[in-house]
């Protein structure tokens, strides 16, 4: 028989940015608490899939209705405008900062430079062609200023290459200090980097 406390180790250990000795804190914090919130959190778990999927849309993870997140939803949004972002947790970041009132896109990951990662190329240029008959003017894109954001930027303004006479592609401005993530950037930088975007 293997070590339960092993074992449930082992799996958080697999969590993103959680390593072995992390996940055995978990595991015994875990141990520590009522069987009644052990068990709530597990059952949170196993019905995450049930309430929370992908939006047809954006792609990000929400309770959708009808294939649509709140956000692509809401007929009160800009159509003209879509951002892209890497991550669910930087749309988030951008939705606190309470400025912008466009439409999203998630790509899903970042490329390294070494050729590594994955985003969602064909999804995008689908939104693409379908945000432009709904009116869509400017693309902006919201990478993180680290060398893997800029090196996706570069692959989706490659991407983007057959629209650029239809669309106009701009970058958040750099307050943004060099190497920062947007998930972790505050409010007021996020504003003033939307607001200060440069066209591309
Ligand atoms: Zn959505």
């Amino acid at each position: 028989m293997s070590d339960r406390i092993e074992e449930l180790a082992a799996a958080l250990a697999r969590f993103p940015g959680i390593g072995p000795r992390q996940a055995k804190r978990f595991v015994y914090y875990l141990l520590t608490v009522s069987g009644h919130d052990r068990a709530k959190l597990a059952n949170l778990i196993s019905t995450l899939g049930e309430q929370v999927s992908q939006c047809a849309e954006c792609f990000r993870y929400a309770e959708v209705q009808g294939g649509l997140c709140n956000y692509c939803a809401d007929k009160s949004r800009d159509d003209s405008l879509l951002m892209v972002v890497e991550k669910d947790q930087d749309l988030l970041a951008v939705e606190r900062a309470g400025t912008y009132r466009g439409r999203y896109f998630v790509l899903g990951g970042v490329l390294t430079l070494s050729g590594k990662g994955a985003i969602r190329e064909r999804e995008l240029i689908k939104m693409t062609e379908k945000r432009l008959s709904r009116g869509l003017s400017e693309i902006v894109l919201a990478l993180s200023a680290t060398s893997e954001g800029e090196h996706t930027a570069d692959r989706v303004k490659e991407l983007l290459t057959p629209y650029r006479d239809r669309v106009k592609l701009s970058l958040l401005g750099r307050g943004l200090a060099t190497g920062s993530e947007l998930e972790y950037a505050d409010s007021a930088t996020l504003s003033s980097a939307l607001q200060n975007r440069k066209e591309t």
